[in-house]
């Protein structure tokens, strides 16, 4: 089955305008728009952009972080305000499904979402985040219309939960569908050079091998959204051998244990939030191998491997991929500043 292509909301340091590319993106008939409060102008950009075309012809996505039914109603309520529509067809549970935890602690909130859809003021209930076993619980739920779960031919954790979900009619929309970029080598397509891993087969990965319903790819500008046009115009089926021969030459390059910016390893047990493993880990990762200059990047995290002190590796034993995180924080530290 073809995946449709969406255009995701999380424009990070764009380099076009966000609303010529949502406009753009409309004009070449995307008509699936996910977005969430908080990405940065997130709803804002995307309220403007489609106002005034005709609603039932596009679809917008977009998520809340509430846990009580009166947060859900005020978020319900900006969010219908911001994207200036009577309706919003994919509401989110943003992060819902990180945990088991996290899913049980919504619990008030879906129903929440239960009500309003009843009111028809949202037309599907999902849930996004990035634990496969919570996935699968609300799969069971019976509530949830749709789940929303990283997915690419590098990240493949949730394949298991996304056959399931299509066989209890949950649909599916994966994100990271290019691993946040990494799959492409940054945004000037640095893979097809290194590894001989075009965009066009790892898009071909999503729209065709994935059984996902709708992937929804970020960009910075209108050029990379013409590359992805038409690489998803042009897309076919892979073989078996030819996934695998991709998966062999991405592994090659980038080794079996490099992050994959799943977050299972945030937060930090010592720090939290502040300290970013996957940010630190990305850094490094652009700078060595695709030659990209990320030191300011790195310098402007004010938490790195210094601060990792009386900690025995803990975030590593969350991290599916066996990443040694504290070693390779120790790495990424030696690599930007020498050891200084
Ligand atoms: S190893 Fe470092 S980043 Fe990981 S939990 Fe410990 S202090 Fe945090
Ligand atoms: S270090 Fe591991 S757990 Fe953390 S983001 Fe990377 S792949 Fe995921």
């Amino acid at each position: 089955m073809k995946a449709k292509l969406g255009l995701g909301g999380y424009f990070s340091n764009p380099i076009d305008d966000p609303i010529k590319i949502i406009r753009h993106a409309y004009d070449n008939g995307i008509r699936f728009f996910d977005t969430a409060p908080s990405y940065g102008g997130g709803e804002l950009w995307f309220g403007e952009a489609l106002e005034g075309l005709p609603r039932g012809y596009h679809e917008i996505s977009t998520k809340t972080k509430a846990i009580t039914y009166h947060q859900l109603k005020d978020d319900l309520k900006n969010s219908l305000e911001t994207l200036k529509s009577a309706y919003i067809d994919y509401y989110f549970g943003h992060d819902f499904i990180d945990s088991v935890e996290s899913w049980h602690s919504h619990s008030q909130t879906l129903l929440a979402l239960k009500f309003f859809k009843s009111r028809k003021l949202i037309n599907k209930i999902g849930v996004s985040g990035n634990s496969t076993e919570a996935a699968v619980l609300a799969i069971d739920s019976g509530i949830v219309d749709c789940i929303m779960v990283p997915h690419s031919i590098m990240h493949r954790q949730f394949d298991n939960v996304i056959s399931y979900a299509k066989m209890k009619k949950v649909q599916v929309i994966t994100m990271k569908n290019f691993g946040s970029g990494i799959l492409l080598g940054g945004n000037e397509n640095r893979m097809d050079q290194k590894a001989s891993v075009s965009l066009q087969n790892i898009m071909n990965f999503s729209i065709h091998n994935s059984s996902s319903d709708i992937i929804i790819p970020a960009v910075r500008s209108v050029n990379q959204l013409d590359e992805l046009l038409h690489a998803y115009k042009y897309s076919f089926e892979l073989s078996y051998e030819g996934t695998l021969q991709i998966e062999k030459r991405l592994t090659d390059f980038l080794g079996d244990d490099f992050c994959r910016f799943c977050n299972y390893c945030r937060p930090c047990d010592m720090h939290g939030w502040s300290m970013s493993q996957p940010g630190i880990l990305k850094a490094y990762l652009y700078n060595d191998k695709f030659n990209i200059d990320m030191n300011e990047t790195y310098q402007d995290y004010k938490l790195n491997a210094t601060n990792c002190t009386n900690c025995d590796n803990l975030c590593s034993k969350r991290c599916p991929y066996g990443i040694d995180i504290k070693g390779r924080l120790e790495e990424s530290h030696q690599y930007f500043t020498g050891g200084n």
